[in-house]
């Protein structure tokens, strides 16, 4: 009997280990969902003080856990931003600096093939993991169709932006164009089949989140819901511009529009983890990829600067986190934190072990959100833009910031001074020469870009050289 009994909880041990659960830990490893808005200004959600575009969902997100009013994305545009969130470094390192040609035929153009995806390494560990929505990392099938990169399920689009209606999707083949702006007009993407679909892309994308976590609700999950909205073009439904008579400007009441869409949709996605029973279980973010470009009609206000620059509007985004239980509910807090910290959390959470030769540069969250604010006190954030030769550094309230090539580094108080406007430099010159020689010492780690992107596109290689008078290599 004593012998059968060893038997019985020596296979439950080896069955626990096999389909790696932590044998003993009281709960399961929280599911991951990632929401990821695309070129989101930093005030237009109602917990950074939007007025005229009522978001309550996403609200919800930050009054049910902890609103970071310092998150920042690892750059300024869309592309290598994503790739930072999604390998945990700083994409700098890895020759990520530019939005990617849509080019199917070109191995090179997306995210290295050495590099490993938070999606990789949770599958690992057993979870499910699907990606609805934008990808923007690639557009090769062999190295970069998400479905090679750690995810179960793809439903979206791999280039960096749609279009939202579906009678304007006529391209089937996502493979047959080489052309970003054609890409906009391809099918949908379910894993590699080509689908149609009917509805406006945002509430497509909301009703696939909903049914992804239905599906996957058995076991640990990783979902990143990567909306295009409210990226342009500008286009929305009657049901969402009805909401938004009252604003006169035809691209913010647009824009309105689909940021309402995108916040209807996640209302729709917390509704059903509650019924589920998973609220528990589930770690969300919100964020969005980069600053707002205001031309889309986007706000970053009070921030200085938007998409592309690398003032805090440029990579200062709307980001907030819940996990009811774990997280307390109604935290604001202030320390810098990055896109980088979401890999660094869940690889502590589910004792993920690093390659060494591919450390991840975020730190975990966990005791930050339990009052432990030492680690985050005075780690730095920084940024580089290879083709302008930007640099920043951002370390406790203080951030230097170098705009362009050849010009001088420029000195804020963020505390004192949110919008940049008051340049420090020349009244504090040792801090200025400690953080330069701080931000040399990472700028000396990176590597430089691996491929040619959108902006050597003929028109943007033009509209780049006259704005700034740089030769782009
Ligand atoms: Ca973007």
């Amino acid at each position: 009997m004593k012998s059968l009994l060893s038997v019985v909880f020596l296979t439950a041990f080896v069955l626990a280990d096999c389909l790696h659960e932590p044998v003993a830990a009281k709960q399961r490893w929280p599911n991951l969902i990632v929401i990821m808005a695309d070129d989101l200004g930093y005030s237009d959600v109602g917990f950074n003080g939007s007025t005229d575009i009522p978001t309550p969902h996403i609200d919800s997100i930050a009054s049910n856990g902890v609103r970071f009013s310092s998150g920042y994305t690892t750059y300024t545009v869309c592309s290598p931003s994503r790739a930072g969130l999604i390998t945990g470094r700083y994409p700098q390192r890895f020759g990520f600096e530019r939005n990617p040609q849509y080019r199917p035929a070109d191995k090179n153009m997306g995210l290295p093939q050495d590099e490993q995806t938070l999606a990789d390494v949770l599958k690992e560990r057993g979870y499910s993991t699907g990606i609805i929505g934008k990808w923007h990392l690639g557009a090769n099938r062999e190295a970069h169709h998400p479905l090679e990169r750690g995810f179960d399920e793809f439903f979206g689009h791999l280039g960096g932006s749609h279009r939202y209606f579906p009678h304007e999707l006529t391209i089937k083949d996502s493979y047959s164009i080489s052309n970003e702006g054609k890409s906009s007009r391809t099918w949908i993407m379910r894993d590699h089949k080509p689908v149609k679909v009917d509805s406006y892309l945002t509430d497509e994308f909301s009703d696939e989140a909903v049914a992804f976590i239905e599906r996957h609700q058995g076991k640990p999950f990783f979902l990143f819901l990567s909306y295009n909205a409210p990226h342009t073009p500008l286009q929305a439904t009657s049901k969402y511009l009805s909401r938004f008579g009252s604003i006169q400007n035809n691209k913010r009441r647009t824009y309105a529009a689909m940021v309402s869409a995108m916040d209807d949709g996640i209302g729709r996605v917390l509704q059903r983890l509650k019924a589920l029973n998973l609220e528990k279980d589930s770690m969300i973010v919100f964020l969005s990829d980069n600053g707002g470009p205001i031309h889309n009609g986007s706000r970053n206000n009070p921030l200085r600067g938007k998409k592309g620059t690398p003032y805090e509007g440029g990579f200062r985004v709307p980001f907030a986190l819940q996990w009811p239980g774990n997280v307390k509910a109604g935290l604001v807090i202030d320390q810098p934190v990055s896109t980088l910290d979401i890999f660094a959390t869940m690889a502590a959470l589910c004792d993920i072990e690093i390659n060494k030769e591919q450390p991840l540069d975020g730190l975990n969250l966990m005791p930050l959100l339990n009052g432990n604010t030492e680690a985050f006190d005075s780690r730095p954030i920084y940024l580089r833009m290879h083709d302008k030769q930007a640099f920043t550094i951002r370390r406790g309230q203080y951030k230097l910031v170098i705009p362009e090539q050849d010009s001088q580094a420029e000195l804020y108080n963020l505390n004192a001074d949110i919008g940049e406007s008051h340049d420090l430099s020349a009244e504090q010159p040792q801090l200025v020469q400690s953080l330069s020689a701080q931000l040399n010492a990472w700028a000396d780690q990176l590597g430089t870009p691996k491929f040619k992107g959108l902006i050597h596109t003929k028109r943007r290689q033009n509209k780049f050289k006259k704005k700034s008078g740089l030769q782009l290599h």
